[in-house]
């Protein structure tokens, strides 16, 4: 992926995140909210075909007004379906549909269409409830990871990948070393000896598998996870049997009971802390550096203006946002050429304007109304700018949110703004 459109996805991303936000917050007061995922491969008169069908099959409602509201509901996707060619686009399309509360007994008839989700939907939903079905989107949009998965005891091994939230069985083993129990006529000794050769020979197959899947993806993989019973993980382990670049990228060993595929699950949910822990690991190094740069240096840069102001001098080395930053910007532009921009909530309304520069009123119907984040990330994709977003889960990533109003930026040179 190019940088450019590394950055249109993060874009892309951000615009589907706030949909998928205002979706959660809707409810139906009865069955009555139908979302619809449709994979690129399926044909559009294929889903034509479907909602036709659920459309009559929803006269067996038996509240009226539900009835209508799925009808309502159906009809719109459909609308909305005629605007699509014989397929899909690229990845898909969810559509979702329905009457939701108002509050005071008023309902709102609302639709929307997301096109080209960041990855591909997988398998044809249709999904009617008194919620939007909005998780498999939320999963996409997860901060993506790649994890290499190992969980072995002396009897098999598999060896896998997590993908975001997926996780991915590739390949397994099962070894031949023997049971504790020798056979009559073995020595003692013969027989341990010839028991931690079958072992020790089974570590190497496991770490062969694991090497040969994950050494030529290392540059971009997070870490490797690995699982199973003591002693066998920790020998495995101990032994050095891994790829020595592998083994420095182990983020810890986990206690397993089952070493087949269902083990690679078993892996990810004992792992559930570190795994968190290492999605907020580059927004914490990215806060150390900012404020360090604050503290001794001279590259940082902080607030709506001075960060916008260095974006646009192209100075801007990464762009940081707090992840729960809720803001527009207003664009003021007077008779006489000269721009303001006011940082304003969300929520809230516009007041009356002067100029800045000449002190002409501008009438606020005139100001343009964009989300903050929008206008920033359009700057820093000009520019070059590498944007990060910056959760709030640990100390410096709230800071960023309470002392600076979730807006701050790393210069690539001090520009003294
Ligand atoms: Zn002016």
């Amino acid at each position: 992926m190019s940088e450019q459109e590394a950055e249109q996805s993060d874009r892309q991303k951000y615009e589907f995140q706030k949909v998928i936000e205002e979706l959660q917050d809707y409810r139906g007061s009865g069955t009555q909210l139908v979302t619809i995922y449709v994979p690129e491969d399926k044909q559009i008169s294929d889903v034509v075909a479907h909602v036709t069908q659920e459309h009559s099959e929803a006269s067996n409602i038996k509240s009226k007004e539900t009835r209508t509201n799925v009808q309502d509901a159906l009809k719109s996707i459909k609308d909305r379906l005629r605007y699509f060619d014989t397929y899909p686009p690229e990845n898909g399309v969810v559509l979702f549909s329905g009457a939701v509360d108002a509050g005071g007994g008023q309902t709102d008839m609302i639709t929307r269409v997301l096109e080209s989700p960041p990855d591909p939907i997988e398998s044809f939903r249709y999904h009617c409830d008194a919620e939007f079905l909005t998780e498999p989107l939320e999963d996409m949009l997860a901060d993506k990871g790649l994890f290499g998965l190992v969980v072995l005891d002396r009897r098999e091994a598999n060896v896998g990948w997590l993908k975001g939230k997926r996780v991915e069985p590739v390949k397994s083993a099962s070894s031949l070393v023997p049971g504790k129990q020798r056979k009559g006529g073995q020595s003692a000794q013969r027989f341990a000896r010839l028991r931690l050769e079958a072992i020790d020979n089974f570590y190497q197959e496991v770490a062969e598998m694991a090497n040969d899947l994950f050494v030529p993806e290392r540059h971009d993989l997070d870490g490797v996870l690995v699982g199973g019973p003591s002693p066998t993980k920790d020998e495995f382990l101990d032994g050095d049997y891994l790829h020595h670049e592998l083994q420095d990228m182990v983020l810890g060993k986990f206690d397993v009971s089952y070493t087949d595929e269902s083990g690679l699950y078993d892996l990810v949910d004992a792992a559930e802390e570190v795994l968190a822990e290492h999605e907020i690991l580059q927004d914490k190094e990215v806060m150390e550096t900012f404020f360090k740069e604050l503290h001794d240096g001279e590259k940082a840069t902080y607030g709506f203006d001075q960060t916008r102001q260095n974006l646009n001098m192209g100075a801007v080395e990464q762009l940081l946002i707090s992840e729960d930053l809720r803001k527009d910007v207003l664009t003021y532009e007077c008779s006489n050429g000269h721009t303001d921009y006011e940082l304003i909530d969300t929520t809230a309304d516009t007041d009356p304007h002067t100029c800045s520069t000449c002190g002409e009123d501008v009438p606020t119907e005139e100001a343009e109304r964009e989300d903050a984040i929008e206008h920033l990330m359009e700057l820093a994709e000009q520019r070059g700018t590498e944007t990060v977003f910056v959760s709030t889960d640990f100390e410096k990533g709230e800071q960023l949110l309470t002392a600076f109003g979730g807006i701050a930026g790393i210069l690539r040179y001090s520009t003294g703004v």
